[in-house]
């Protein structure tokens, strides 16, 4: 999913010999490039580790991996698990994961199956408010991507119902509105154990978009670290000085590593470039190292 761009730039300053990238989105979810032109743009960068990491889904980590060592690039499989929340968006990054897992393929799945039952839902209270959409004209807007509202709103835009993403959002596809369905999600813990079964480490990412006050969020974060999480994402694009400070200092009290990336894209957000995020973004190679030993 994409979030909505702070114009704030992060000033952390490199620390490590190389600059690694641990947040990454392949056309096996919502990006526009594949595992393979994602590795290539890395190598480009400079990069000396990188890891993929779609949400809800591990489809593009096999061609990532094989990529990855081609270019003799560190590659890590990873995953971005979205996570019921009630008030913002809450995402948990999976590193390290073993992406044969049986209960990751059968929770993927689920979630599957549930994302195409509330599409169906969707669908037919759109068609019940008199517009005659059908499933492949939606269907053709995602891709190799899971079909998900964003979809629904380019088809109501190309059929001319409303004029930009948004307003399809706000006349029919938010929450509270006519065509808006709910959707069935693992509880946070449930995230957070779901990638440990998995044999991975997992990571609270920009934790900003849970929309909680500080105090709030460090009763979450202590919660998800009594659940297993071990680690936050503190070098993020989004996140100004002031924020990598204070999950730097939340990552200290609960003892998590603190992660990085970009969130790059591609095209859905041209303003982030991979590695660098708005430009002076660096996670510095010392937090893979991090993981590593956390993984021991
Ligand atoms: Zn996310
Ligand atoms: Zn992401």
């Amino acid at each position: 999913m994409l979030h909505a761009l702070w114009l704030f730039l992060s000033l952390y300053e490199p620390t490590g010999k190389t600059m690694i990238d641990l947040h990454l989105h392949s056309t096996f979810s919502d990006g526009s490039f594949s595992p393979e032109q994602i590795v290539r743009e890395a190598k480009k960068a400079n990069l000396s580790a990188i890891a993929l990491t779609d949400h809800d889904s591990v489809s593009g980590v096999a061609l990532f991996l094989k990529a990855c060592e081609r270019e003799s690039l560190r590659g890590i499989p990873g995953v971005e698990i979205s996570v019921d929340y009630p008030r913002g968006t809450m995402h948990i990054l999976g590193y390290f994961i073993d992406c044969s897992s049986r209960e990751l393929n059968v929770h993927i799945e689920k979630l599957k199956a549930g994302r195409a039952a509330r599409n169906r839902d969707i669908l037919k209270k759109i068609n019940n408010l008199g517009i005659p959409l059908s499933m492949a004209e939606v269907a053709a807007f995602a891709g190799e991507d899971n079909v998900g509202r964003l979809h629904f709103a380019q088809a109501l835009v190309a059929r001319g119902y409303v004029k930009t993403n948004q307003e399809a959002f706000d006349r029919y596809l938010a929450k509270g509105k006519s065509g808006y369905a709910e959707r069935q999600r693992l509880t946070p813990r449930g995230g957070v154990e779901m990638i440990l079964n998995a044999g991975g480490l997992a990571s609270l990412a920009h934790p900003f978009t849970l929309e909680l006050s500080p105090p709030e969020l460090e009763k979450q974060v202590s919660e998800l670290a009594h659940a297993g999480l071990q680690g936050i994402e503190v070098y993020y694009p989004q996140h100004n000085p002031n924020l990598v400070k204070r999950y730097l200092a939340l990552a200290q009290k609960f003892n998590l590593i603190a992660t990085g990336g970009t969130d790059f894209h591609g095209k859905p957000m041209p303003d982030i470039k991979i590695g660098r995020g708005f430009g002076s973004l660096n996670v510095p190679d010392s937090v893979l190292t991090r993981l590593e030993e956390r993984r021991k």
